[in-house]
């Protein structure tokens, strides 16, 4: 973790910041001769959205992909738990998911970081309210794609690469990590990261808290609403977005129904899908 926050501060002061109109020339493909050099011995952290498009394209619940394919690093300093991506036993250190001859199995549903590889994001700013974002360009010694001509403007390689879906939940994730709570040295409880943890990345079990405990006598959700996340997985990650900025930092974005008002106070709530 260390290496990587001395790599993010190089990045902010090192390297030249790209906007989306700016260019870079770059190809990848089977045709390349590095073709699946990125995909061992690598770092890749995994945002919520990460999760869920990676665990419904190995057709797997939530609680068996992040146990199964994923480490949580814990670092005394940091105030979420960040899942990163596990990988395999053999000497490279290879992906679980790539094949030597195809690349990638899961192409459509790779994580954000494979996704914009070249291209990296970041924030100068702590917190939602100061950061801008800007783009920059990763030339990695080993990555053979930037001798191609082919020319790409950041805005243009962001689409080709499908990042739309991820670019709405990026900005939902952005509320929660970089909330003005945590600038200001808010900690989070153990529940609550708990909480958190289950809200945002373990859905199948957020589904049955929402479903199986007392949480609908005690919070409004309408009838419409509630189909929704019933059934579609992006529809319970925003409503969990929802709940966490309600639950944890007092965003008034879930409406509490009056008879449990008085429940409610003092009381924390649990993710435990049994909750009386
Ligand atoms: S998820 Fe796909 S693109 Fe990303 S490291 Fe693994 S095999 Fe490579
Ligand atoms: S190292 Fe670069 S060019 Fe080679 S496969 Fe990975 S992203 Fe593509």
């Amino acid at each position: 973790m260390k290496e990587l926050e001395n790599l993010k501060e190089k990045i902010l002061k090192e390297y030249p910041r790209f906007g989306l109109q700016d260019k870079f020339c770059f190809e990848c493909g089977p045709h390349v001769s590095c073709f699946n050099e990125c995909c061992s011995d690598v770092n890749i952290f995994l945002t919520p959205y990460d999760v869920l498009r990676m665990r419904k394209a190995l057709n797997l619940d939530s609680t068996t992909f992040l146990s199964k394919y994923t480490i949580v690093p814990i670092e005394k300093s940091q105030k979420l738990p960040v899942p990163l991506m596990k990988m395999d036993d053999s000497e490279r250190k290879q992906c679980h998911f790539v094949d030597n001859e195809k690349g990638c199995t899961i192409y459509g549903d790779r994580p954000w970081p494979c996704r914009i590889y070249p291209v990296g994001s970041a924030s100068p700013g702590e917190t939602e309210v100061t950061q801008e974002q800007f783009y920059f360009l990763m030339e990695e010694e080993h990555c053979k794609g930037h001798e191609y001509s082919t020319e790409w403007t950041i805005e243009e390689w962001l689409k080709d690469q499908g990042t739309e879906p991820y670019a709405e939940f990026g900005e939902l994730f952005k509320r929660v990590t970089l909330n003005p709570g945590f600038a200001a040295g808010k900690d989070l409880a153990p529940q609550q990261i708990d909480m958190y943890w289950t809200a945002l990345y373990d859905l199948d079990k957020f589904r049955r808290f929402i479903f199986e405990s007392s949480f609908l006598k005690r919070f409004e959700v309408d009838d419409d609403e509630l189909d929704r996340i019933k059934n579609d997985d992006e529809e319970l990650l925003r409503f969990g977005f929802k709940w966490i900025l309600f639950s944890l930092f007092g965003e008034k974005r879930i409406k509490v129904k009056p008879e449990a008002e008085k429940w409610i106070k003092g009381k924390d709530v649990k993710p435990t899908g049994k909750n009386d």
